[in-house]
């Protein structure tokens, strides 16, 4: 398998990093946006993440990669096989998945549909799953999302906040596992997303093109490095990326027991109703981040900090245009968060 771009070795995008990464510690947050030009590297991150999470254990043969300690979330095959056999079922090692949604991609490769070929030859009704079967438990990135049909856009966000998909169609009545994270990327010139769409999504970053020499400079010494010999890059940051590996090991193990006092609750409360952002999503995913920024850091509660390390990413794609002002939603976000957090 070809070797991919070391997580620890990406210059710079601490954000697009950093939201990631809390994705990863908590995948109820909701999945990424990354809006950004072309050519930044958006997906890297994602594929290098995964690629520096352990493998999973999965039941062999499983076309969901079901994990075997999991009774609750097997899919209809292990489930049968489980209550024929009474038996253990068999598993082995594999990647995390990242299961990249072309362009263009129909619903029914999307979500499965009927396998018709059997259907015609052996007369059975029997379910060819879809790439939403492929993303179980890793990462499905869809580049441009802004390009991709509303219904489309909708149903992923659905099945990632559920952790499962439902198909009913041509007397088929399947339901099988898919939790995923959802990435999207999307170049912000080319058509927009829905205001009801963005709400959606956990967090949103913005990465741009590195505008300091320097950082510009050591981009492509790296990518140059890699792509000349990926082994010996690779090794070059084993120890760095095997530092994170531990680090989100630690803080999935963590999340669960960080405090969220509810002194950060009101913060966070505050600060939605300073931006004026529709709905309690805002409020909700801001706590999430910042309970998920906690147990990466090893910190028992959350608190300001937190709070104002996430805010940015949890607020700005939530943010009503303000035809009087056209002040980046970044900048709104950050005037808010100097007065509501000063420090
Ligand atoms: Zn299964």
């Amino acid at each position: 398998m070809a070797l991919t771009f070391p997580f620890s070795a990406i210059v710079g995008q601490d954000e697009m990093k950093q939201a990631i990464l809390m994705s990863a510690v908590d995948s109820t947050i909701g999945g990424v946006l990354v809006f950004g030009d072309r050519g930044t590297g958006k997906s890297t991150a994602v594929r290098a993440l995964a690629a520096l999470l352990p493998k999973m254990q999965a039941v062999v043969g499983c076309r969901y990669g079901c994990d075997p300690a999991s009774e609750g979330s097997a899919c209809p095959d292990c489930a049968a096989l489980r209550g024929a056999s009474r038996a253990r079922l068999a598993s082995h090692l594999i990647p995390v998945p990242v299961v990249d949604l072309p362009l263009g991609a129909t619903e029914d490769r999307v979500v499965g549909a009927l396998d018709l070929e059997r259907a015609l030859s052996q007369g059975v009704k029997s379910f060819e799953p879809g790439l939403l079967a492929r993303a179980n438990r890793g990462f499905l990135y869809i580049d441009e999302v802004n390009l991709l049909e509303d219904h489309l856009v909708d149903l992923l966000i659905d099945v990632a906040a559920s952790g499962e998909n439902v198909v009913e169609r041509e007397g088929l009545s399947v339901r099988h596992p898919a939790r995923f994270v959802l990435i999207g990327s999307g170049n912000p010139e080319e058509g927009e997303l829905r205001p009801q769409l963005l709400d959606r999504f956990g967090l949103s970053v913005e990465v741009r093109t590195p505008q300091e020499l320097e950082a510009r400079v050591e981009v492509v010494k790296r990518r140059d490095a890699f792509e000349r010999d990926p082994a010996a890059f690779s090794l070059a940051w084993k120890k760095e990326d095997d530092h994170t590996r531990r680090m989100i090991l630690a803080a999935r193990k963590r999340l669960d027991s960080v405090i969220v006092p509810d002194a950060a609750r009101q913060g966070a409360a505050k600060l939605c109703m300073a931006l004026g952002t529709d709905g309690l999503r805002g409020d909700l995913t801001l706590i999430r981040a910042a309970r998920a920024n906690a147990a990466l850091q090893g910190d028992a509660q959350v608190g300001g900090t937190h709070l104002r390390r996430v805010a940015a990413c949890a607020l700005r794609h939530r943010l009503r245009r303000n035809p009087l002002d056209d002040t980046g939603s970044t900048t709104r976000v950050d005037r808010a968060v100097a007065e509501l957090f000063p420090g």
